[in-house]
């Protein structure tokens, strides 16, 4: 028995499942997960003494590579001070300001710590602010895993068969309208149905957790204008893309301005946290000037505030986006190249620094394109690669990532041992 099937044996006797995120577990690729001990740039070293090229990134945050050394400095230096205040601390002022210079559409921001949390904390402030209780979500969208977002979503959800998940009441649920992405006459027909109900629309303005979906040009414009219509809150769930394609989000590269933003994986640097944020009338709802309440005893941590300041001014001074959009080019092109090759039909849709594998003919536009993948296909592949050295998301479902640290080496070797899994699948 190797080292990480001995750590999983104990991991499921004290562990559901053994691993404390879905996600993790290899459950749609088939086998164990492997147990990592470190990690360094594009690297990630397993409890086997193997060494893999990290295509998941810790699932988005590490877009500068692993460990890197600006970033372990400023956590090292607010450790000196302590953990946590339950204070106000100074990062947590440095933090909110860049945010705010960054995205364009976030003139106050509050931190808080998961992804989770922001897009629960950001619906609630629209129900509040807006006295209305609908929402629209699209299918396979993730949101994380509140209430009312976990009905239809994508990510581990949707990866395990369990899109609307047990212990959601069915009271909430029909609180959610769920629509398919790239549709306005859907969002007109759902407001059309529900008039002065829709509290707000959330979406990921690029659905990244049921692989890659793009938005056809138009769309994101449409729901602009329906939502300033219907006086209902546009909400771009940015805990994915921000600072992943622009340092601005989807929202600077489309020219589109949301009501409301929620921000985490990237803007911690490695480290738990999340971040909502918008127009100050709507943000001035939040508890203590206003009715909507939200609090955290470990929101605003400084060392993950230093861990996320270091990381955003790195983004700034370096600029990295289109060294990184080359970077995922030259992977789409490899591997279609060598599906062609093999032929097999295959879609890699791609942005910037992220890229996702449909084992299908068909165009990826939403939800129900994005399940054509073949999963049994893509599992093989996922071994194939994994087998080779190349460590993918383990799902057909999910999208990957490369950061700054691929560039090189990495991304050559990366390119030709996916090569030669698809040759040989
Ligand atoms: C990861 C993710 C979340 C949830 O963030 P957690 O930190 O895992 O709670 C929410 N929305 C999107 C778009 C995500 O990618």
């Amino acid at each position: 028995m190797t080292r990480s099937e001995q750590l999983f044996e104990r991991a499921l006797r004290v562990i559901p499942g053994g691993v404390n995120s879905p996600v993790r577990a290899f459950r749609s690729v088939g086998g164990t997960p492997f147990f990592v001990t470190s990690a360094d740039g594009a690297m990630l070293y397993t409890a086997d003494g193997r060494q893999l090229i990290d295509f998941v990134c810790t699932w988005g945050p590490a877009i500068l590579g692993h460990n890197h050394p600006a970033i372990k400095a400023a956590i090292a230096t607010a450790l000196e001070n302590g953990t946590s205040f339950g204070t106000p601390n100074p990062y947590e002022v440095e933090i909110a300001e860049l945010i705010v210079r960054f995205v364009p559409s976030i003139r106050k921001v509050r931190l808080c710590n998961s992804g989770t949390e922001a897009t629960m904390s950001a619906i609630r402030l629209a129900r509040g602010f807006t006295r209305r209780d609908k929402i629209i979500k699209f299918a396979g969208c993730y949101h994380g895993h509140s209430d009312s977002l976990l009905i239809k979503a994508g990510s581990g959800a949707l990866t395990h068969g369990y899109p609307d998940s047990a212990g959601v009441p069915a009271a909430f649920a029909r609180e959610t309208i769920i629509l398919p992405f790239n549709d306005p006459a859907a969002v007109a027909a759902a407001f059309a149905a529900n008039p002065d109900q829709i509290a707000g629309i959330i979406l990921e303005p690029y659905p990244a957790n049921v692989g890659l979906i793009l938005p056809e040009p138009g769309f994101l414009a449409s729901l602009r204008t329906q939502c300033t219509a219907h006086g209902t809150l546009l909400i771009f769930d940015e805990v994915m893309t921000g600072f992943r394609l622009a340092r601005g989000g989807v929202q600077e590269l489309e020219g589109i301005t949301p009501d409301l933003t929620t921000l985490g994986k990237i803007i911690g640097g490695g480290l738990p946290v999340g971040a909502f944020g918008g127009r100050a009338d709507i943000m001035d709802c939040l508890a203590p000037l206003g009715p909507v309440y939200q609090a955290g005893t470990l929101s605003g941590n400084p060392l993950a505030m230093a861990a996320g300041i270091a990381a955003l001014k790195l983004l700034e001074e370096s600029n990295p986006y289109p060294r990184l959009n080359r970077l995922g080019r030259e992977v789409q092109d490899a591997l279609l190249a060598a599906a062609r090759k093999k032929g097999l039909p295959l879609q890699v849709p791609q942005v910037g620094s992220m890229f996702a594998v449909f084992f299908t003919a068909t165009p990826v536009r939403d939800y129900t394109t994005a399940l054509t993948s073949d999963a049994a296909l893509f599992g093989r592949f996922f071994h194939g690669c994994l087998d080779r050295g190349v460590y993918l998301p383990p799902s057909a479902y999910e999208t990957a990532f490369l950061s700054t640290a691929h560039e090189g080496t990495a991304v050559a070797r990366a390119c030709q041992i996916m090569t030669d899994a698809i040759a040989a699948l």
